[in-house]
């Protein structure tokens, strides 16, 4: 007998039919001889819906209340699930996050799971019942109050309660049949990845394939915990993201595989972005202490910052331009915190732009590999598409473009690198894509 967490997404969810659906999965996995633990998001796109509610009211919400309006969505799904799977006579109860043992942090937003004591989840799995956990929340013991784990952090709650329970396998539910080497609403021509490592999970994710959230990823790798991405509408196997790079060279195969097992593909995946921002900085003095004292100011004010840019000075002038990424939603701090200091710092002047795009491309064996940056770039150049910042780690490379010529750009490299399936269509099943 196995012990499974599922966890079932906002779109397989999304009204009172597809709960019923979702119950019927649910009740038979439990009817198979399964423990089964539950995580659920919030029906559809109702995270989005209370966030416009809220900006309906005031622009700048208190982060507290903010949250616990937020964990209203999951409240909502994870009961009517409930009632659903009672109705088909298998016993389930639903719990908050709160009650689930979820501990977090302080930081309303983007809270961090600091301990999981899921022992009313044991109590009640231990019955037989299917326990039944609200996504994305928990509550910090600084306060007493409810925290959000920022956004997608259902995946993450699945996952920790996967590694506190010890559960044999964490399956993530989704609209889609696994993690592609694009996004199928993007490229309908993108594959399926049968397996992915967690290094390689993290990078896209990082990137923006919110296929998985970034944070459920981390915390697989360190827990050990093998995730299942696949459809909550078929049955069909999804992506394994299990084990390290090395992992896949099996020092067992018989000869010719082992050689195939090393031909793993150079690259897994294209990911785009197009939540962040970029902030210059115009005539900044070209002295020692000044990347110090924006970044200072710049952390100051909340800011995760992605990528950084700076030009070499005018001999001339003596002045540089130094650029940064950053989400969307941080960069109106950010503006005001650098704008407060352009006295003291002595720059010329601070554009935003948030009509910027990010594409990825991640692959482990690009390391090995050359002339994988030129052929990224001779994709885009032959796309008619202009790169305005690079970045890279060892096993990704990111360019910024224009927004409005990312998908294009995604649909260039896809194809440059000989990504794309011949066996039809990816199939979108559900969601808006919100
Ligand atoms: P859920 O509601 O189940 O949490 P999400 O919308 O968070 O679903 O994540 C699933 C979506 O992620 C897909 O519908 C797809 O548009 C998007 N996505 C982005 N990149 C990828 C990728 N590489 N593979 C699969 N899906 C991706
Ligand atoms: N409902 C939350 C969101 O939309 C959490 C999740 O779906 O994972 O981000
Ligand atoms: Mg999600």
């Amino acid at each position: 007998m196995a012990l499974v967490v599922q966890k079932y997404g906002g779109s397989s969810v999304s009204d009172a039919h597809s709960i019923k659906r979702v119950a019927k999965r649910i009740a038979e996995a439990r009817r198979a001889g399964n423990d089964v633990v539950v995580v659920v998001s919030a029906m559809g796109d109702t995270t989005d819906e209370l966030l416009d509610l809220a900006a309906q009211i005031t622009p700048l919400p208190p982060q507290r209340e903010l949250d616990i309006l937020l964990t209203a969505g999951e409240r909502i799904s994870m009961s009517l699930l409930a009632m659903a799977i009672n109705n088909l006579g298998v016993k389930a109860k639903s719990f908050t996050g709160q009650q689930a043992g979820l501990i977090t942090d302080a930081v309303h937003g983007r809270a961090r799971i600091v301990d999981v004591v899921p022992s009313r989840i044991r109590e009640t799995v231990s019955k037989g019942q299917v326990a039944i956990v609200a996504g994305f929340q928990g509550v910090t013991t600084d306060t007493n109050d409810v925290t959000t784990l920022g956004r997608g952090g259902s995946d993450t709650t699945a996952v920790a309660l996967a590694a506190g329970l010890g559960a044999d396998v964490c399956e993530i539910y989704t609209d889609v049949d696994g993690v592609f080497t694009a996004d199928p609403r993007i490229v309908p021509s993108a594959r399926k990845i049968d397996r992915v490592t967690y290094e390689e999970m993290l990078e896209l994710a990082a990137s923006g394939a919110k296929v998985l959230a970034l944070r459920s990823v981390e915390y697989a790798r360190r827990y050990g915990v093998p995730v299942h991405v696949r459809s909550s509408f078929g049955n069909a196997t999804g992506t394994l993201v299990v084990g390290t790079y090395g992992d896949r060279i099996d020092p067992n195969a018989p000869a010719g595989e082992e050689e195939a097992a090393m031909e793993a593909p150079i690259i897994s995946g294209v990911a785009h972005d197009r939540s962040e921002a970029k902030i210059t900085v115009v005539g900044v003095p070209d002295v020692p202490g000044m990347a110090a004292r924006i970044f200072e100011v710049v952390a100051g004010a909340g800011a995760n910052i992605d990528m950084i840019v700076q030009n070499v000075s005018v001999a001339a002038t003596g002045l540089t331009d130094i650029s940064f990424t950053l989400p969307q939603g941080d960069s109106p701090a950010t503006m005001g915190a650098l704008t407060a200091v352009q006295g003291e710092l002595g720059f010329a002047s601070l554009q935003l732009d948030d009509q910027i795009g990010k594409i990825s491309l991640v692959g482990a064996g690009m390391k090995s590999h050359p002339g994988v940056s030129a052929r990224l770039f001779g994709a885009l150049r032959d796309a008619g598409i202009n790169i305005e910042m690079i970045s890279t780690s060892e096993i990704r490379i990111s360019v910024v473009t224009r927004a409005d010529s990312l998908d294009d750009a995604v649909r260039a490299v896809h194809t440059a690198f000989d990504l794309d399936s011949a066996e039809g269509e990816a199939v979108v099943y559900a969601g808006t894509g919100r």
